[in-house]
């Protein structure tokens, strides 16, 4: 069950998923968190170097979605400008939202990379629909008021992986 926790690859930054090494791959879609993943959970639009993230990801022709938890005003605020298509109040780590997501972007799950920031939603959810994961370094250390009961949790487990050498990095 713990294994589900873990990701299958881990960055410090979206900035370090690069689309030329994701086409190497195979990956042609990415679905992405948004709070803390992509901009600090309170910052309302992309910043200069997310659109710049974004655009490559268009020239290489992998297909991005962003899937969020939060609300419908926060999601569409933040995905409409970028143009790319979006879930709210997605409910991670429920498989839902994933599955949907593939299939709007007709994408199989094996060439679908999901990219977030937690582990009890993006990761935990991304593992359970079958998906390759990324766990990203949260992007500010504060968080909204459920995600900061979640990484009480998210901190034990990650100690206890780290205890059973089940984890390498550093935070
Ligand atoms: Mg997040």
């Amino acid at each position: 069950m713990l294994k589900k926790f873990l990701p299958n690859e881990h960055v410090k930054s979206v900035f370090d998923i690069q689309p030329a090494s994701l086409k190497q791959r195979g990956i042609k879609g990415v679905i992405t968190d948004l709070d803390n993943t992509l901009v600090a959970w309170d910052v309302k639009d992309a910043t200069p170097e997310i659109v710049n993230w974004f655009k490559q990801m268009k020239e290489y022709d992998i297909k991005v979605m962003i899937i969020s938890n939060n609300k419908q005003e926060r999601v569409k605020i933040f995905s409409e400008p970028l143009d790319t298509p979006f879930v709210f109040s997605a409910r991670k780590p429920l498989s839902r939202a994933f599955k949907v997501a593939a299939k709007q972007m007709g994408i199989k799950k094996e060439n679908i990379v999901v990219i977030g920031d937690q582990l009890l939603t993006d990761v935990l959810g991304g593992n359970f629909a079958g998906f390759y994961t990324i766990l990203v370094l949260p992007i500010v250390q504060t968080d909204g008021k459920v995600t900061r009961f979640n990484r009480k949790i998210e901190r034990r487990i990650l100690n206890y992986m780290r205890r059973k050498g089940k984890i390498t990095w550093e935070e």
